[in-house]
């Protein structure tokens, strides 16, 4: 898989490079056009095809070629922007719609990955995070209340499972890995794709 950036990914050697077939671009109006070729654009086509659109996909580069071929590859229920701050700025009703979505985003990967056998290493795993310093430490306190006011399962742990020194720790259950080159690649059947369309602008709509 080719990616951007000068780094390269721990997921890149694993991917096969993407290929657009010869008749990728077929002469016909399609119901949908999406652009990017990444875990939003090719989840977005899947979606729209199993609610019976047709769907065309133009990517500048290739398939995973963006920030999705390049992650840290965990599945969160919770956020880098801690459950508190979203309360703070949007109230609990929102926080809660967002804690519910992050769980049901959740259950649709692992239902599309078995739906379609996609072979992409996905396993649900136990979360941890910690903190190294004392301003940390008031940050973890504060995720970890806000998100068990969310009702995810999390909790301070005396025991980590990974040599790495912290000064506290807690623990969320229902948390997963994949990989995320392999997950795109899988995701990719359906729709047609174009790979080196560039969209440079759009009418209507
Ligand atoms: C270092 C790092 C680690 C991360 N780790 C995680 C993690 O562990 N878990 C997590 O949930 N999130 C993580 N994220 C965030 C996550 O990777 C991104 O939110 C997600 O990959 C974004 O996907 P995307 O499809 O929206 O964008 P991209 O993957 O960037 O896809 C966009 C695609 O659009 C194409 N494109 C752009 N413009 C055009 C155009 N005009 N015409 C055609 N094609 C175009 C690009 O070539 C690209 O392939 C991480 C991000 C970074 C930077």
């Amino acid at each position: 898989m080719k990616r951007d950036g000068n780094c390269e990914s721990l997921w890149q050697h694993e991917t096969p490079d993407f290929k657009a077939s010869a008749a990728a671009i077929p002469d016909k109006v399609f119901d949908a056009l999406i652009v990017g070729g990444g875990i939003t654009g090719i989840t977005t086509a899947l979606l729209l095809q199993k609610a019976g659109l047709s769907c065309i996909l133009a990517e500048a580069k290739s398939i995973g070629f963006g920030t999705s071929g390049g992650t840290t590859a965990h599945l969160n229920t919770f956020f880098d922007t801690p459950y508190s701050k979203v309360i703070n700025n949007f109230g609990e009703d929102n926080a809660q719609l967002l804690a519910k979505g992050a769980a049901a985003v959740m259950d649709l990967i692992q239902q599309l990955i078995k739906e379609h056998d996609i072979d992409c290493s996905f396993e649900k795993r136990q979360g941890y995070i910690f903190s190294i310093n004392k301003e940390q430490n008031d940050q973890l306190d504060e995720l970890v209340s806000s998100g068990k006011k969310m009702g995810l399962p999390i909790a301070f742990v005396s025991n980590s499972p990974f040599p790495i020194p912290y000064l506290k720790i807690a623990s969320v259950a229902g948390q997963a890995q994949f990989n995320p080159g392999l997950s795109c690649d899988g995701y990719k059947r359906g729709p047609s794709i174009g790979s080196r369309n560039v969209a440079r602008s759009y009418t209507g709509g």
